[in-house]
């Protein structure tokens, strides 16, 4: 085989390994039997740069740094969604639509997933182009991004497919993976990520594409756009779209001939979605006929053929047994609501945050209340009210903290802000330990065992103050630690030594 037939085959190979692994959940090698042919088609396409394709598997690994993200007029412009809560309110918009449409109406019942809004373009069978949905008129293009995201396909297959057109849908980041990069934010000491969704929008936005491929994002794609598409339906674009390349359309979508079967269908989601490996918020209903969607047409903002139903989350109610102040590296103070273990969704609750002092005085919650719990889309819960009927009579309003937990320092608030900050962040603990970890884990990802506990342990033992205490710590210092080792204090200091080169750019430039 010449090198040219080499790199296509080994294209193929990885493509459709990529397709079995990525969009159909079934690998059908090992990931270090992949990773070798990965390897394999890296160094041919090194040694052969005439034969570089921007579609090649090997551009999901990244590299590419974008400093600003160009603005892109939609072709077709990326429309909003209207919202229902109740079976009333998809009665009254079939109402409406029966009113434009004569004959039957059949519809498409789609799970909303709850990401970014991306739109995809390709011309012969190719990806060009992301753009983020931005204010609906135009979006930023986010093309090097998206391209390392595995399941979105950077080539296509089969004789029908449109010379050019557009598809959307949401890039999500499943639940796996975002308490994986949680574990190692933990790891690092840094404040965790809050929802799947606000971080897979933010992934899109960041500047070296290589973070992005390091990132575990999905993207599920739900509606084709463009001139003289050869289908007449959403649910057939839905089945085109997966055939045409593994375009990754969920399977859960169902084809529907009344709104009592939409209801059906969300009434079995409502409950079911919880298993599913990301956050959904609702379902969306579309007229199945693409006539018929013409006929409709759209509002100002939204379709008039399709439907968001947003599910409620789920809320319960527990008592509030203590409000706790926590102290954050930065000296920011948190109120933190400990309640009687609750469950919700599935996980027991003990903890909610209040924000801040407006959020306490605005909810008057005070301790022995009964409380109304909600987790929605994000990892901390909240407290949505105050049941004041099962308020005891000796309740007292709750004073906010006047002093540090921590330290003891009185705690200030400046004009404008929400927050109340510890100002001793010289000596206050968590301060001086958080900016340890932070300076730890931005400069020197791969010191050889430090982690939070180890600081946190440096701090308490008054051998470090400071990150420039760290340079001047010896093994025989650090040796009478719990749990440390004659081996793992060498590595330690070794470790510290060698980022301190890097530092002074003794060793490395970088
Ligand atoms: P909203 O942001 O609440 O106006 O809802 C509209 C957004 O829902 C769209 O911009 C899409 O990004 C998102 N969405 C999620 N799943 C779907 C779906 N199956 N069909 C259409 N839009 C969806
Ligand atoms: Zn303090």
């Amino acid at each position: 085989m010449s090198p040219k037939e080499q790199i296509q085959s080994l294209r193929g190979e990885l493509r459709e390994h990529n397709y079995n692994y990525y969009v159909n959940d079934n690998p059908t090698i090992s990931d270090f039997e992949f990773d070798k042919k990965l390897e394999q088609l890296k160094t041919l396409e090194a040694a052969h740069p005439e034969f570089y394709d921007a579609t090649s598997p090997s551009v999901r690994v990244g590299g590419e740094v974008t400093k600003n993200f160009n603005t892109v007029k939609h072709i077709n412009r990326m429309y909003s969604l209207d919202n229902s809560y109740s079976i009333e309110d998809l009665r009254d918009w079939e109402t409406r639509i029966k009113k434009i449409i004569d004959g039957d109406i059949q519809y498409t019942c789609e799970l909303k997933y709850d990401g970014a809004s991306i739109s995809l373009h390709y011309a012969n069978g190719k990806f060009v182009q992301a753009v983020t949905r931005g204010d609906g008129n135009q979006g930023d293009e986010v093309t090097a991004n998206v391209r390392t995201i595995k399941s979105v396909p950077l080539q296509l297959k089969g004789d029908d497919v449109p010379d050019k057109f557009e598809i959307r849908g949401e890039i999500v980041l499943p639940w796996d993976g975002f308490h994986k990069m949680n574990e190692e934010r933990v790891e690092q000491g840094l404040d965790l990520y809050r929802n799947p969704r606000n971080t897979a929008s933010g992934s899109l936005k960041l500047q070296d594409s290589a973070e992005v491929a390091k990132r575990p994002l999905d993207c599920l794609l739900y509606q084709l756009a463009g001139e003289n598409l050869p289908v007449k339906s959403q649910f057939d674009s839905l089945t085109l779209a997966r055939k045409w390349g593994g375009f990754k359309a969920p399977q859960e979508s169902k084809l529907v001939n009344s709104i009592k079967e939409v209801f059906e269908y969300i009434n079995h989601w409502d409950v079911a979605r919880k298993e599913l490996p990301y956050e959904t918020d609702g379902v969306v209903i579309k007229v199945n006929s693409l006539d018929q969607q013409d006929e409709l047409g759209f509002t100002a903002k939204a379709p008039k053929w399709a439907m968001a139903y947003k599910f409620a989350a789920e809320q319960v109610s527990t008592r509030l047994e203590e409000i706790t102040y926590q102290v954050g590296r930065t000296g920011s103070i948190t109120p933190v609501a400990n309640l009687e273990a609750v469950e919700i969704s599935g996980t027991t609750v003990r903890r909610a945050s209040l924000h801040n002092a407006d959020q306490i005085e605005k909810l008057d919650i005070r301790v022995g209340d009964e409380v109304y719990v909600e987790k929605g889309g994000e990892i901390i819960p909240k407290i949505v009210a105050v049941d004041l009927s099962k308020r005891p009579e000796n309740s007292t309003p709750t004073v906010y903290a006047t002093h540090c937990p921590e330290c003891n320092t009185a705690l200030v608030r400046t004009e404008g802000d929400a927050k109340h900050y510890c100002p001793n962040d010289m000596a206050c603990p968590p301060q001086v330990k958080g900016r340890i970890e932070h300076f730890i884990s931005r400069k020197a990802m791969d010191i050889d065992g430090i982690g939070a506990e180890t600081v946190g342990q440096l701090v308490d033992a008054g051998l470090i103050h400071n990150y420039a205490d760290l340079y001047d710590l010896t093994v025989e210092q650090v040796l009478p630690l719990e749990r440390m080792a004659q081996k793992s204090a060498e590595n330690m200091i070794n470790g510290i030594k060698l980022v301190n080169k890097c530092l002074l750019n003794v060793c490395c430039s970088d």
